[in-house]
């Protein structure tokens, strides 16, 4: 059964299996390659979409001016530095400024971030300053709590820690009764 060798990810595979010493040819590892192609590509589906195609016309305008927060997102992504997995929750307040985002977008916004190469520490910038850019709001924030697996199978070997990164703008970053209102939501019963 020859497969298409079209797709670049499927040699790439071959030869990682061969490089480990690995026989591509086995039963198990027939169909790894384009298994792993079409999982590799997924998980990097995000260079493909922008903020505009993602958030469409899920913008309204309104009055509100209290804090919106979404908490516990969950998401999945790779670490730039090893391609390995990290996941965890994203947590995304803003303060509505005369527009508001449709609730579902938030979630649609980590995911595009989520499913690139990425930094844990840039990812929680990219949220922030899509919100702001978007909304123009009086502040946001956004809180990533995550678990690495390339700390945790290789290296330092620290299965129970995780990371958390905070981007603060606005009001977030100004008032800290504001920014201790949303920390007390997202850590409450966590
Ligand atoms: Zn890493």
């Amino acid at each position: 059964m020859s497969q298409n060798l079209s797709n670049p990810l499927e040699e790439v595979c071959r030869s990682l299996l061969l490089t480990v010493g690995e026989d591509p040819g086995r039963e198990g590892l027939l169909r790894t390659p384009a298994r792993y192609a079409r999982a590799f590509q997924e998980l990097t589906s995000g260079y493909s979409q922008s903020l505009e195609e993602v958030v469409g016309n899920g913008i309204f305008h309104e009055k509100c001016s209290e804090m919106v927060v979404v908490k516990r997102i969950e998401f999945y992504s790779m670490c730039e530095h090893h391609l390995l997995p990290f996941f965890g929750h994203a947590h995304v307040a803003y303060i509505p400024s005369g527009k508001i985002l449709g609730l579902s977008k938030i979630p649609r916004i980590v995911q595009m971030f989520a499913r690139r190469l990425q930094l844990q520490e840039r990812m929680t910038e990219q949220i922030a300053d899509a919100i702001n850019e978007l909304l123009q709001p009086t502040g946001v924030a956004c809180v990533i709590d995550a678990q690495h697996l390339c700390m945790m199978m290789r290296g330092v070997q620290v299965q129970s820690s995780s990371t958390s990164t905070s981007a603060l703008r606005g009001a977030f970053q100004r008032h800290a009764p504001t920014r201790s209102e949303f920390m007390n939501i997202i850590r409450a019963d966590q």
